[in-house]
Formats: structure tokens, sequence, C-alpha cells
């Protein structure tokens, strides 16, 4: 995906500040951070919104989840706890269609959000 910021980041051609990468899943800072820790965890392929994952591709759904808590724990916000967020489409406030889980940590949370 040519215009898909997140697939120029991935692919190098955007910079951004890294903090994770395997063969399936990068993750990186968030350009306008809401938290202390703000961090985008995305897969490597393109998949525009949960609403569009496939369900042979339901696995990467479980990968996100699972390094953003390795992200937590290595930055010891699993002591407080911390929040992930996934936007889906418009009324959530999804900004970018490629999809991506928030980890945001470091300060107290409210709820209801948004
Ligand atoms: P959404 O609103 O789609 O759930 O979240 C998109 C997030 O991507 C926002 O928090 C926004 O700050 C972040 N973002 C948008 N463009 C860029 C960019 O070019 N680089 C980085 N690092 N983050 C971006
Ligand atoms: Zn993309």
């Amino acid at each position: 995906m040519d215009d898909c910021i997140f697939c120029r980041i991935v692919n190098g051609e955007s910079r951004s500040k890294p903090v994770y990468e395997d063969e399936r899943v990068f993750a990186f800072e968030d350009i306008n951070p809401q938290a202390p820790t703000h961090i985008l965890v995305i897969p490597k392929k393109h998949i525009a919104s949960l609403g569009d994952i496939q369900e042979e591709e339901k696995e990467i759904l479980g990968e996100l989840m699972l390094r953003a808590r390795e992200i937590a724990r290595s930055r010891g916000l699993d002591r407080k706890g911390y929040r992930l967020v996934l936007n889906t489409g418009p009324w959530s406030g999804q900004s970018v269609f490629h999809i991506h889980v928030h980890l945001l940590g470091g300060r107290p949370m409210g709820w209801p959000p948004g």
C-alpha cells in the first residue's frame, strides 16, 4: 500500500522511532503521544482495520496483544497497569487505516474514554 503511512514506516520509507520488530509485527512511538508511553503496535501486513481482518488472519490479533504486553512489561508498565486501544471505524476516532493497537501507560487512565 504505497499511500499508507504505516506501510511506509514499516518499509523504512518514512521515519519513526522503532520500539520492537519481528517477522510480522512492528512497534513504534506515536508521533502525538497521549500518555508518557504511547506506542503503536501494528502488523507488517497491510490490513485496514479490525473490520477487514479475515478469519485466517486471526492469529495476528493475538500477536499484536502479546507483543504489546511484552513491551509494557519491558517498561515496567504492568506494575500499575496500562491500556490497549484498537479504534475501528470513523466514530471510534480511527484516523489511520492500517490496523494498530495503541499501548498507553505511565499515568492513570479515565473511564469512559473519548
Ligand atoms: P487512530 O486515531 O487511527 O486510532 O490512531 C492513529 C495514531 O497514529 C494517532 O495516535 C497518531 O498520532 C498516529 N500517527 C499518525 N501519523 C503518524 C506518523 O506518521 N508517525 C507516527 N509515529 N504516528 C503517527
Ligand atoms: Zn498499511
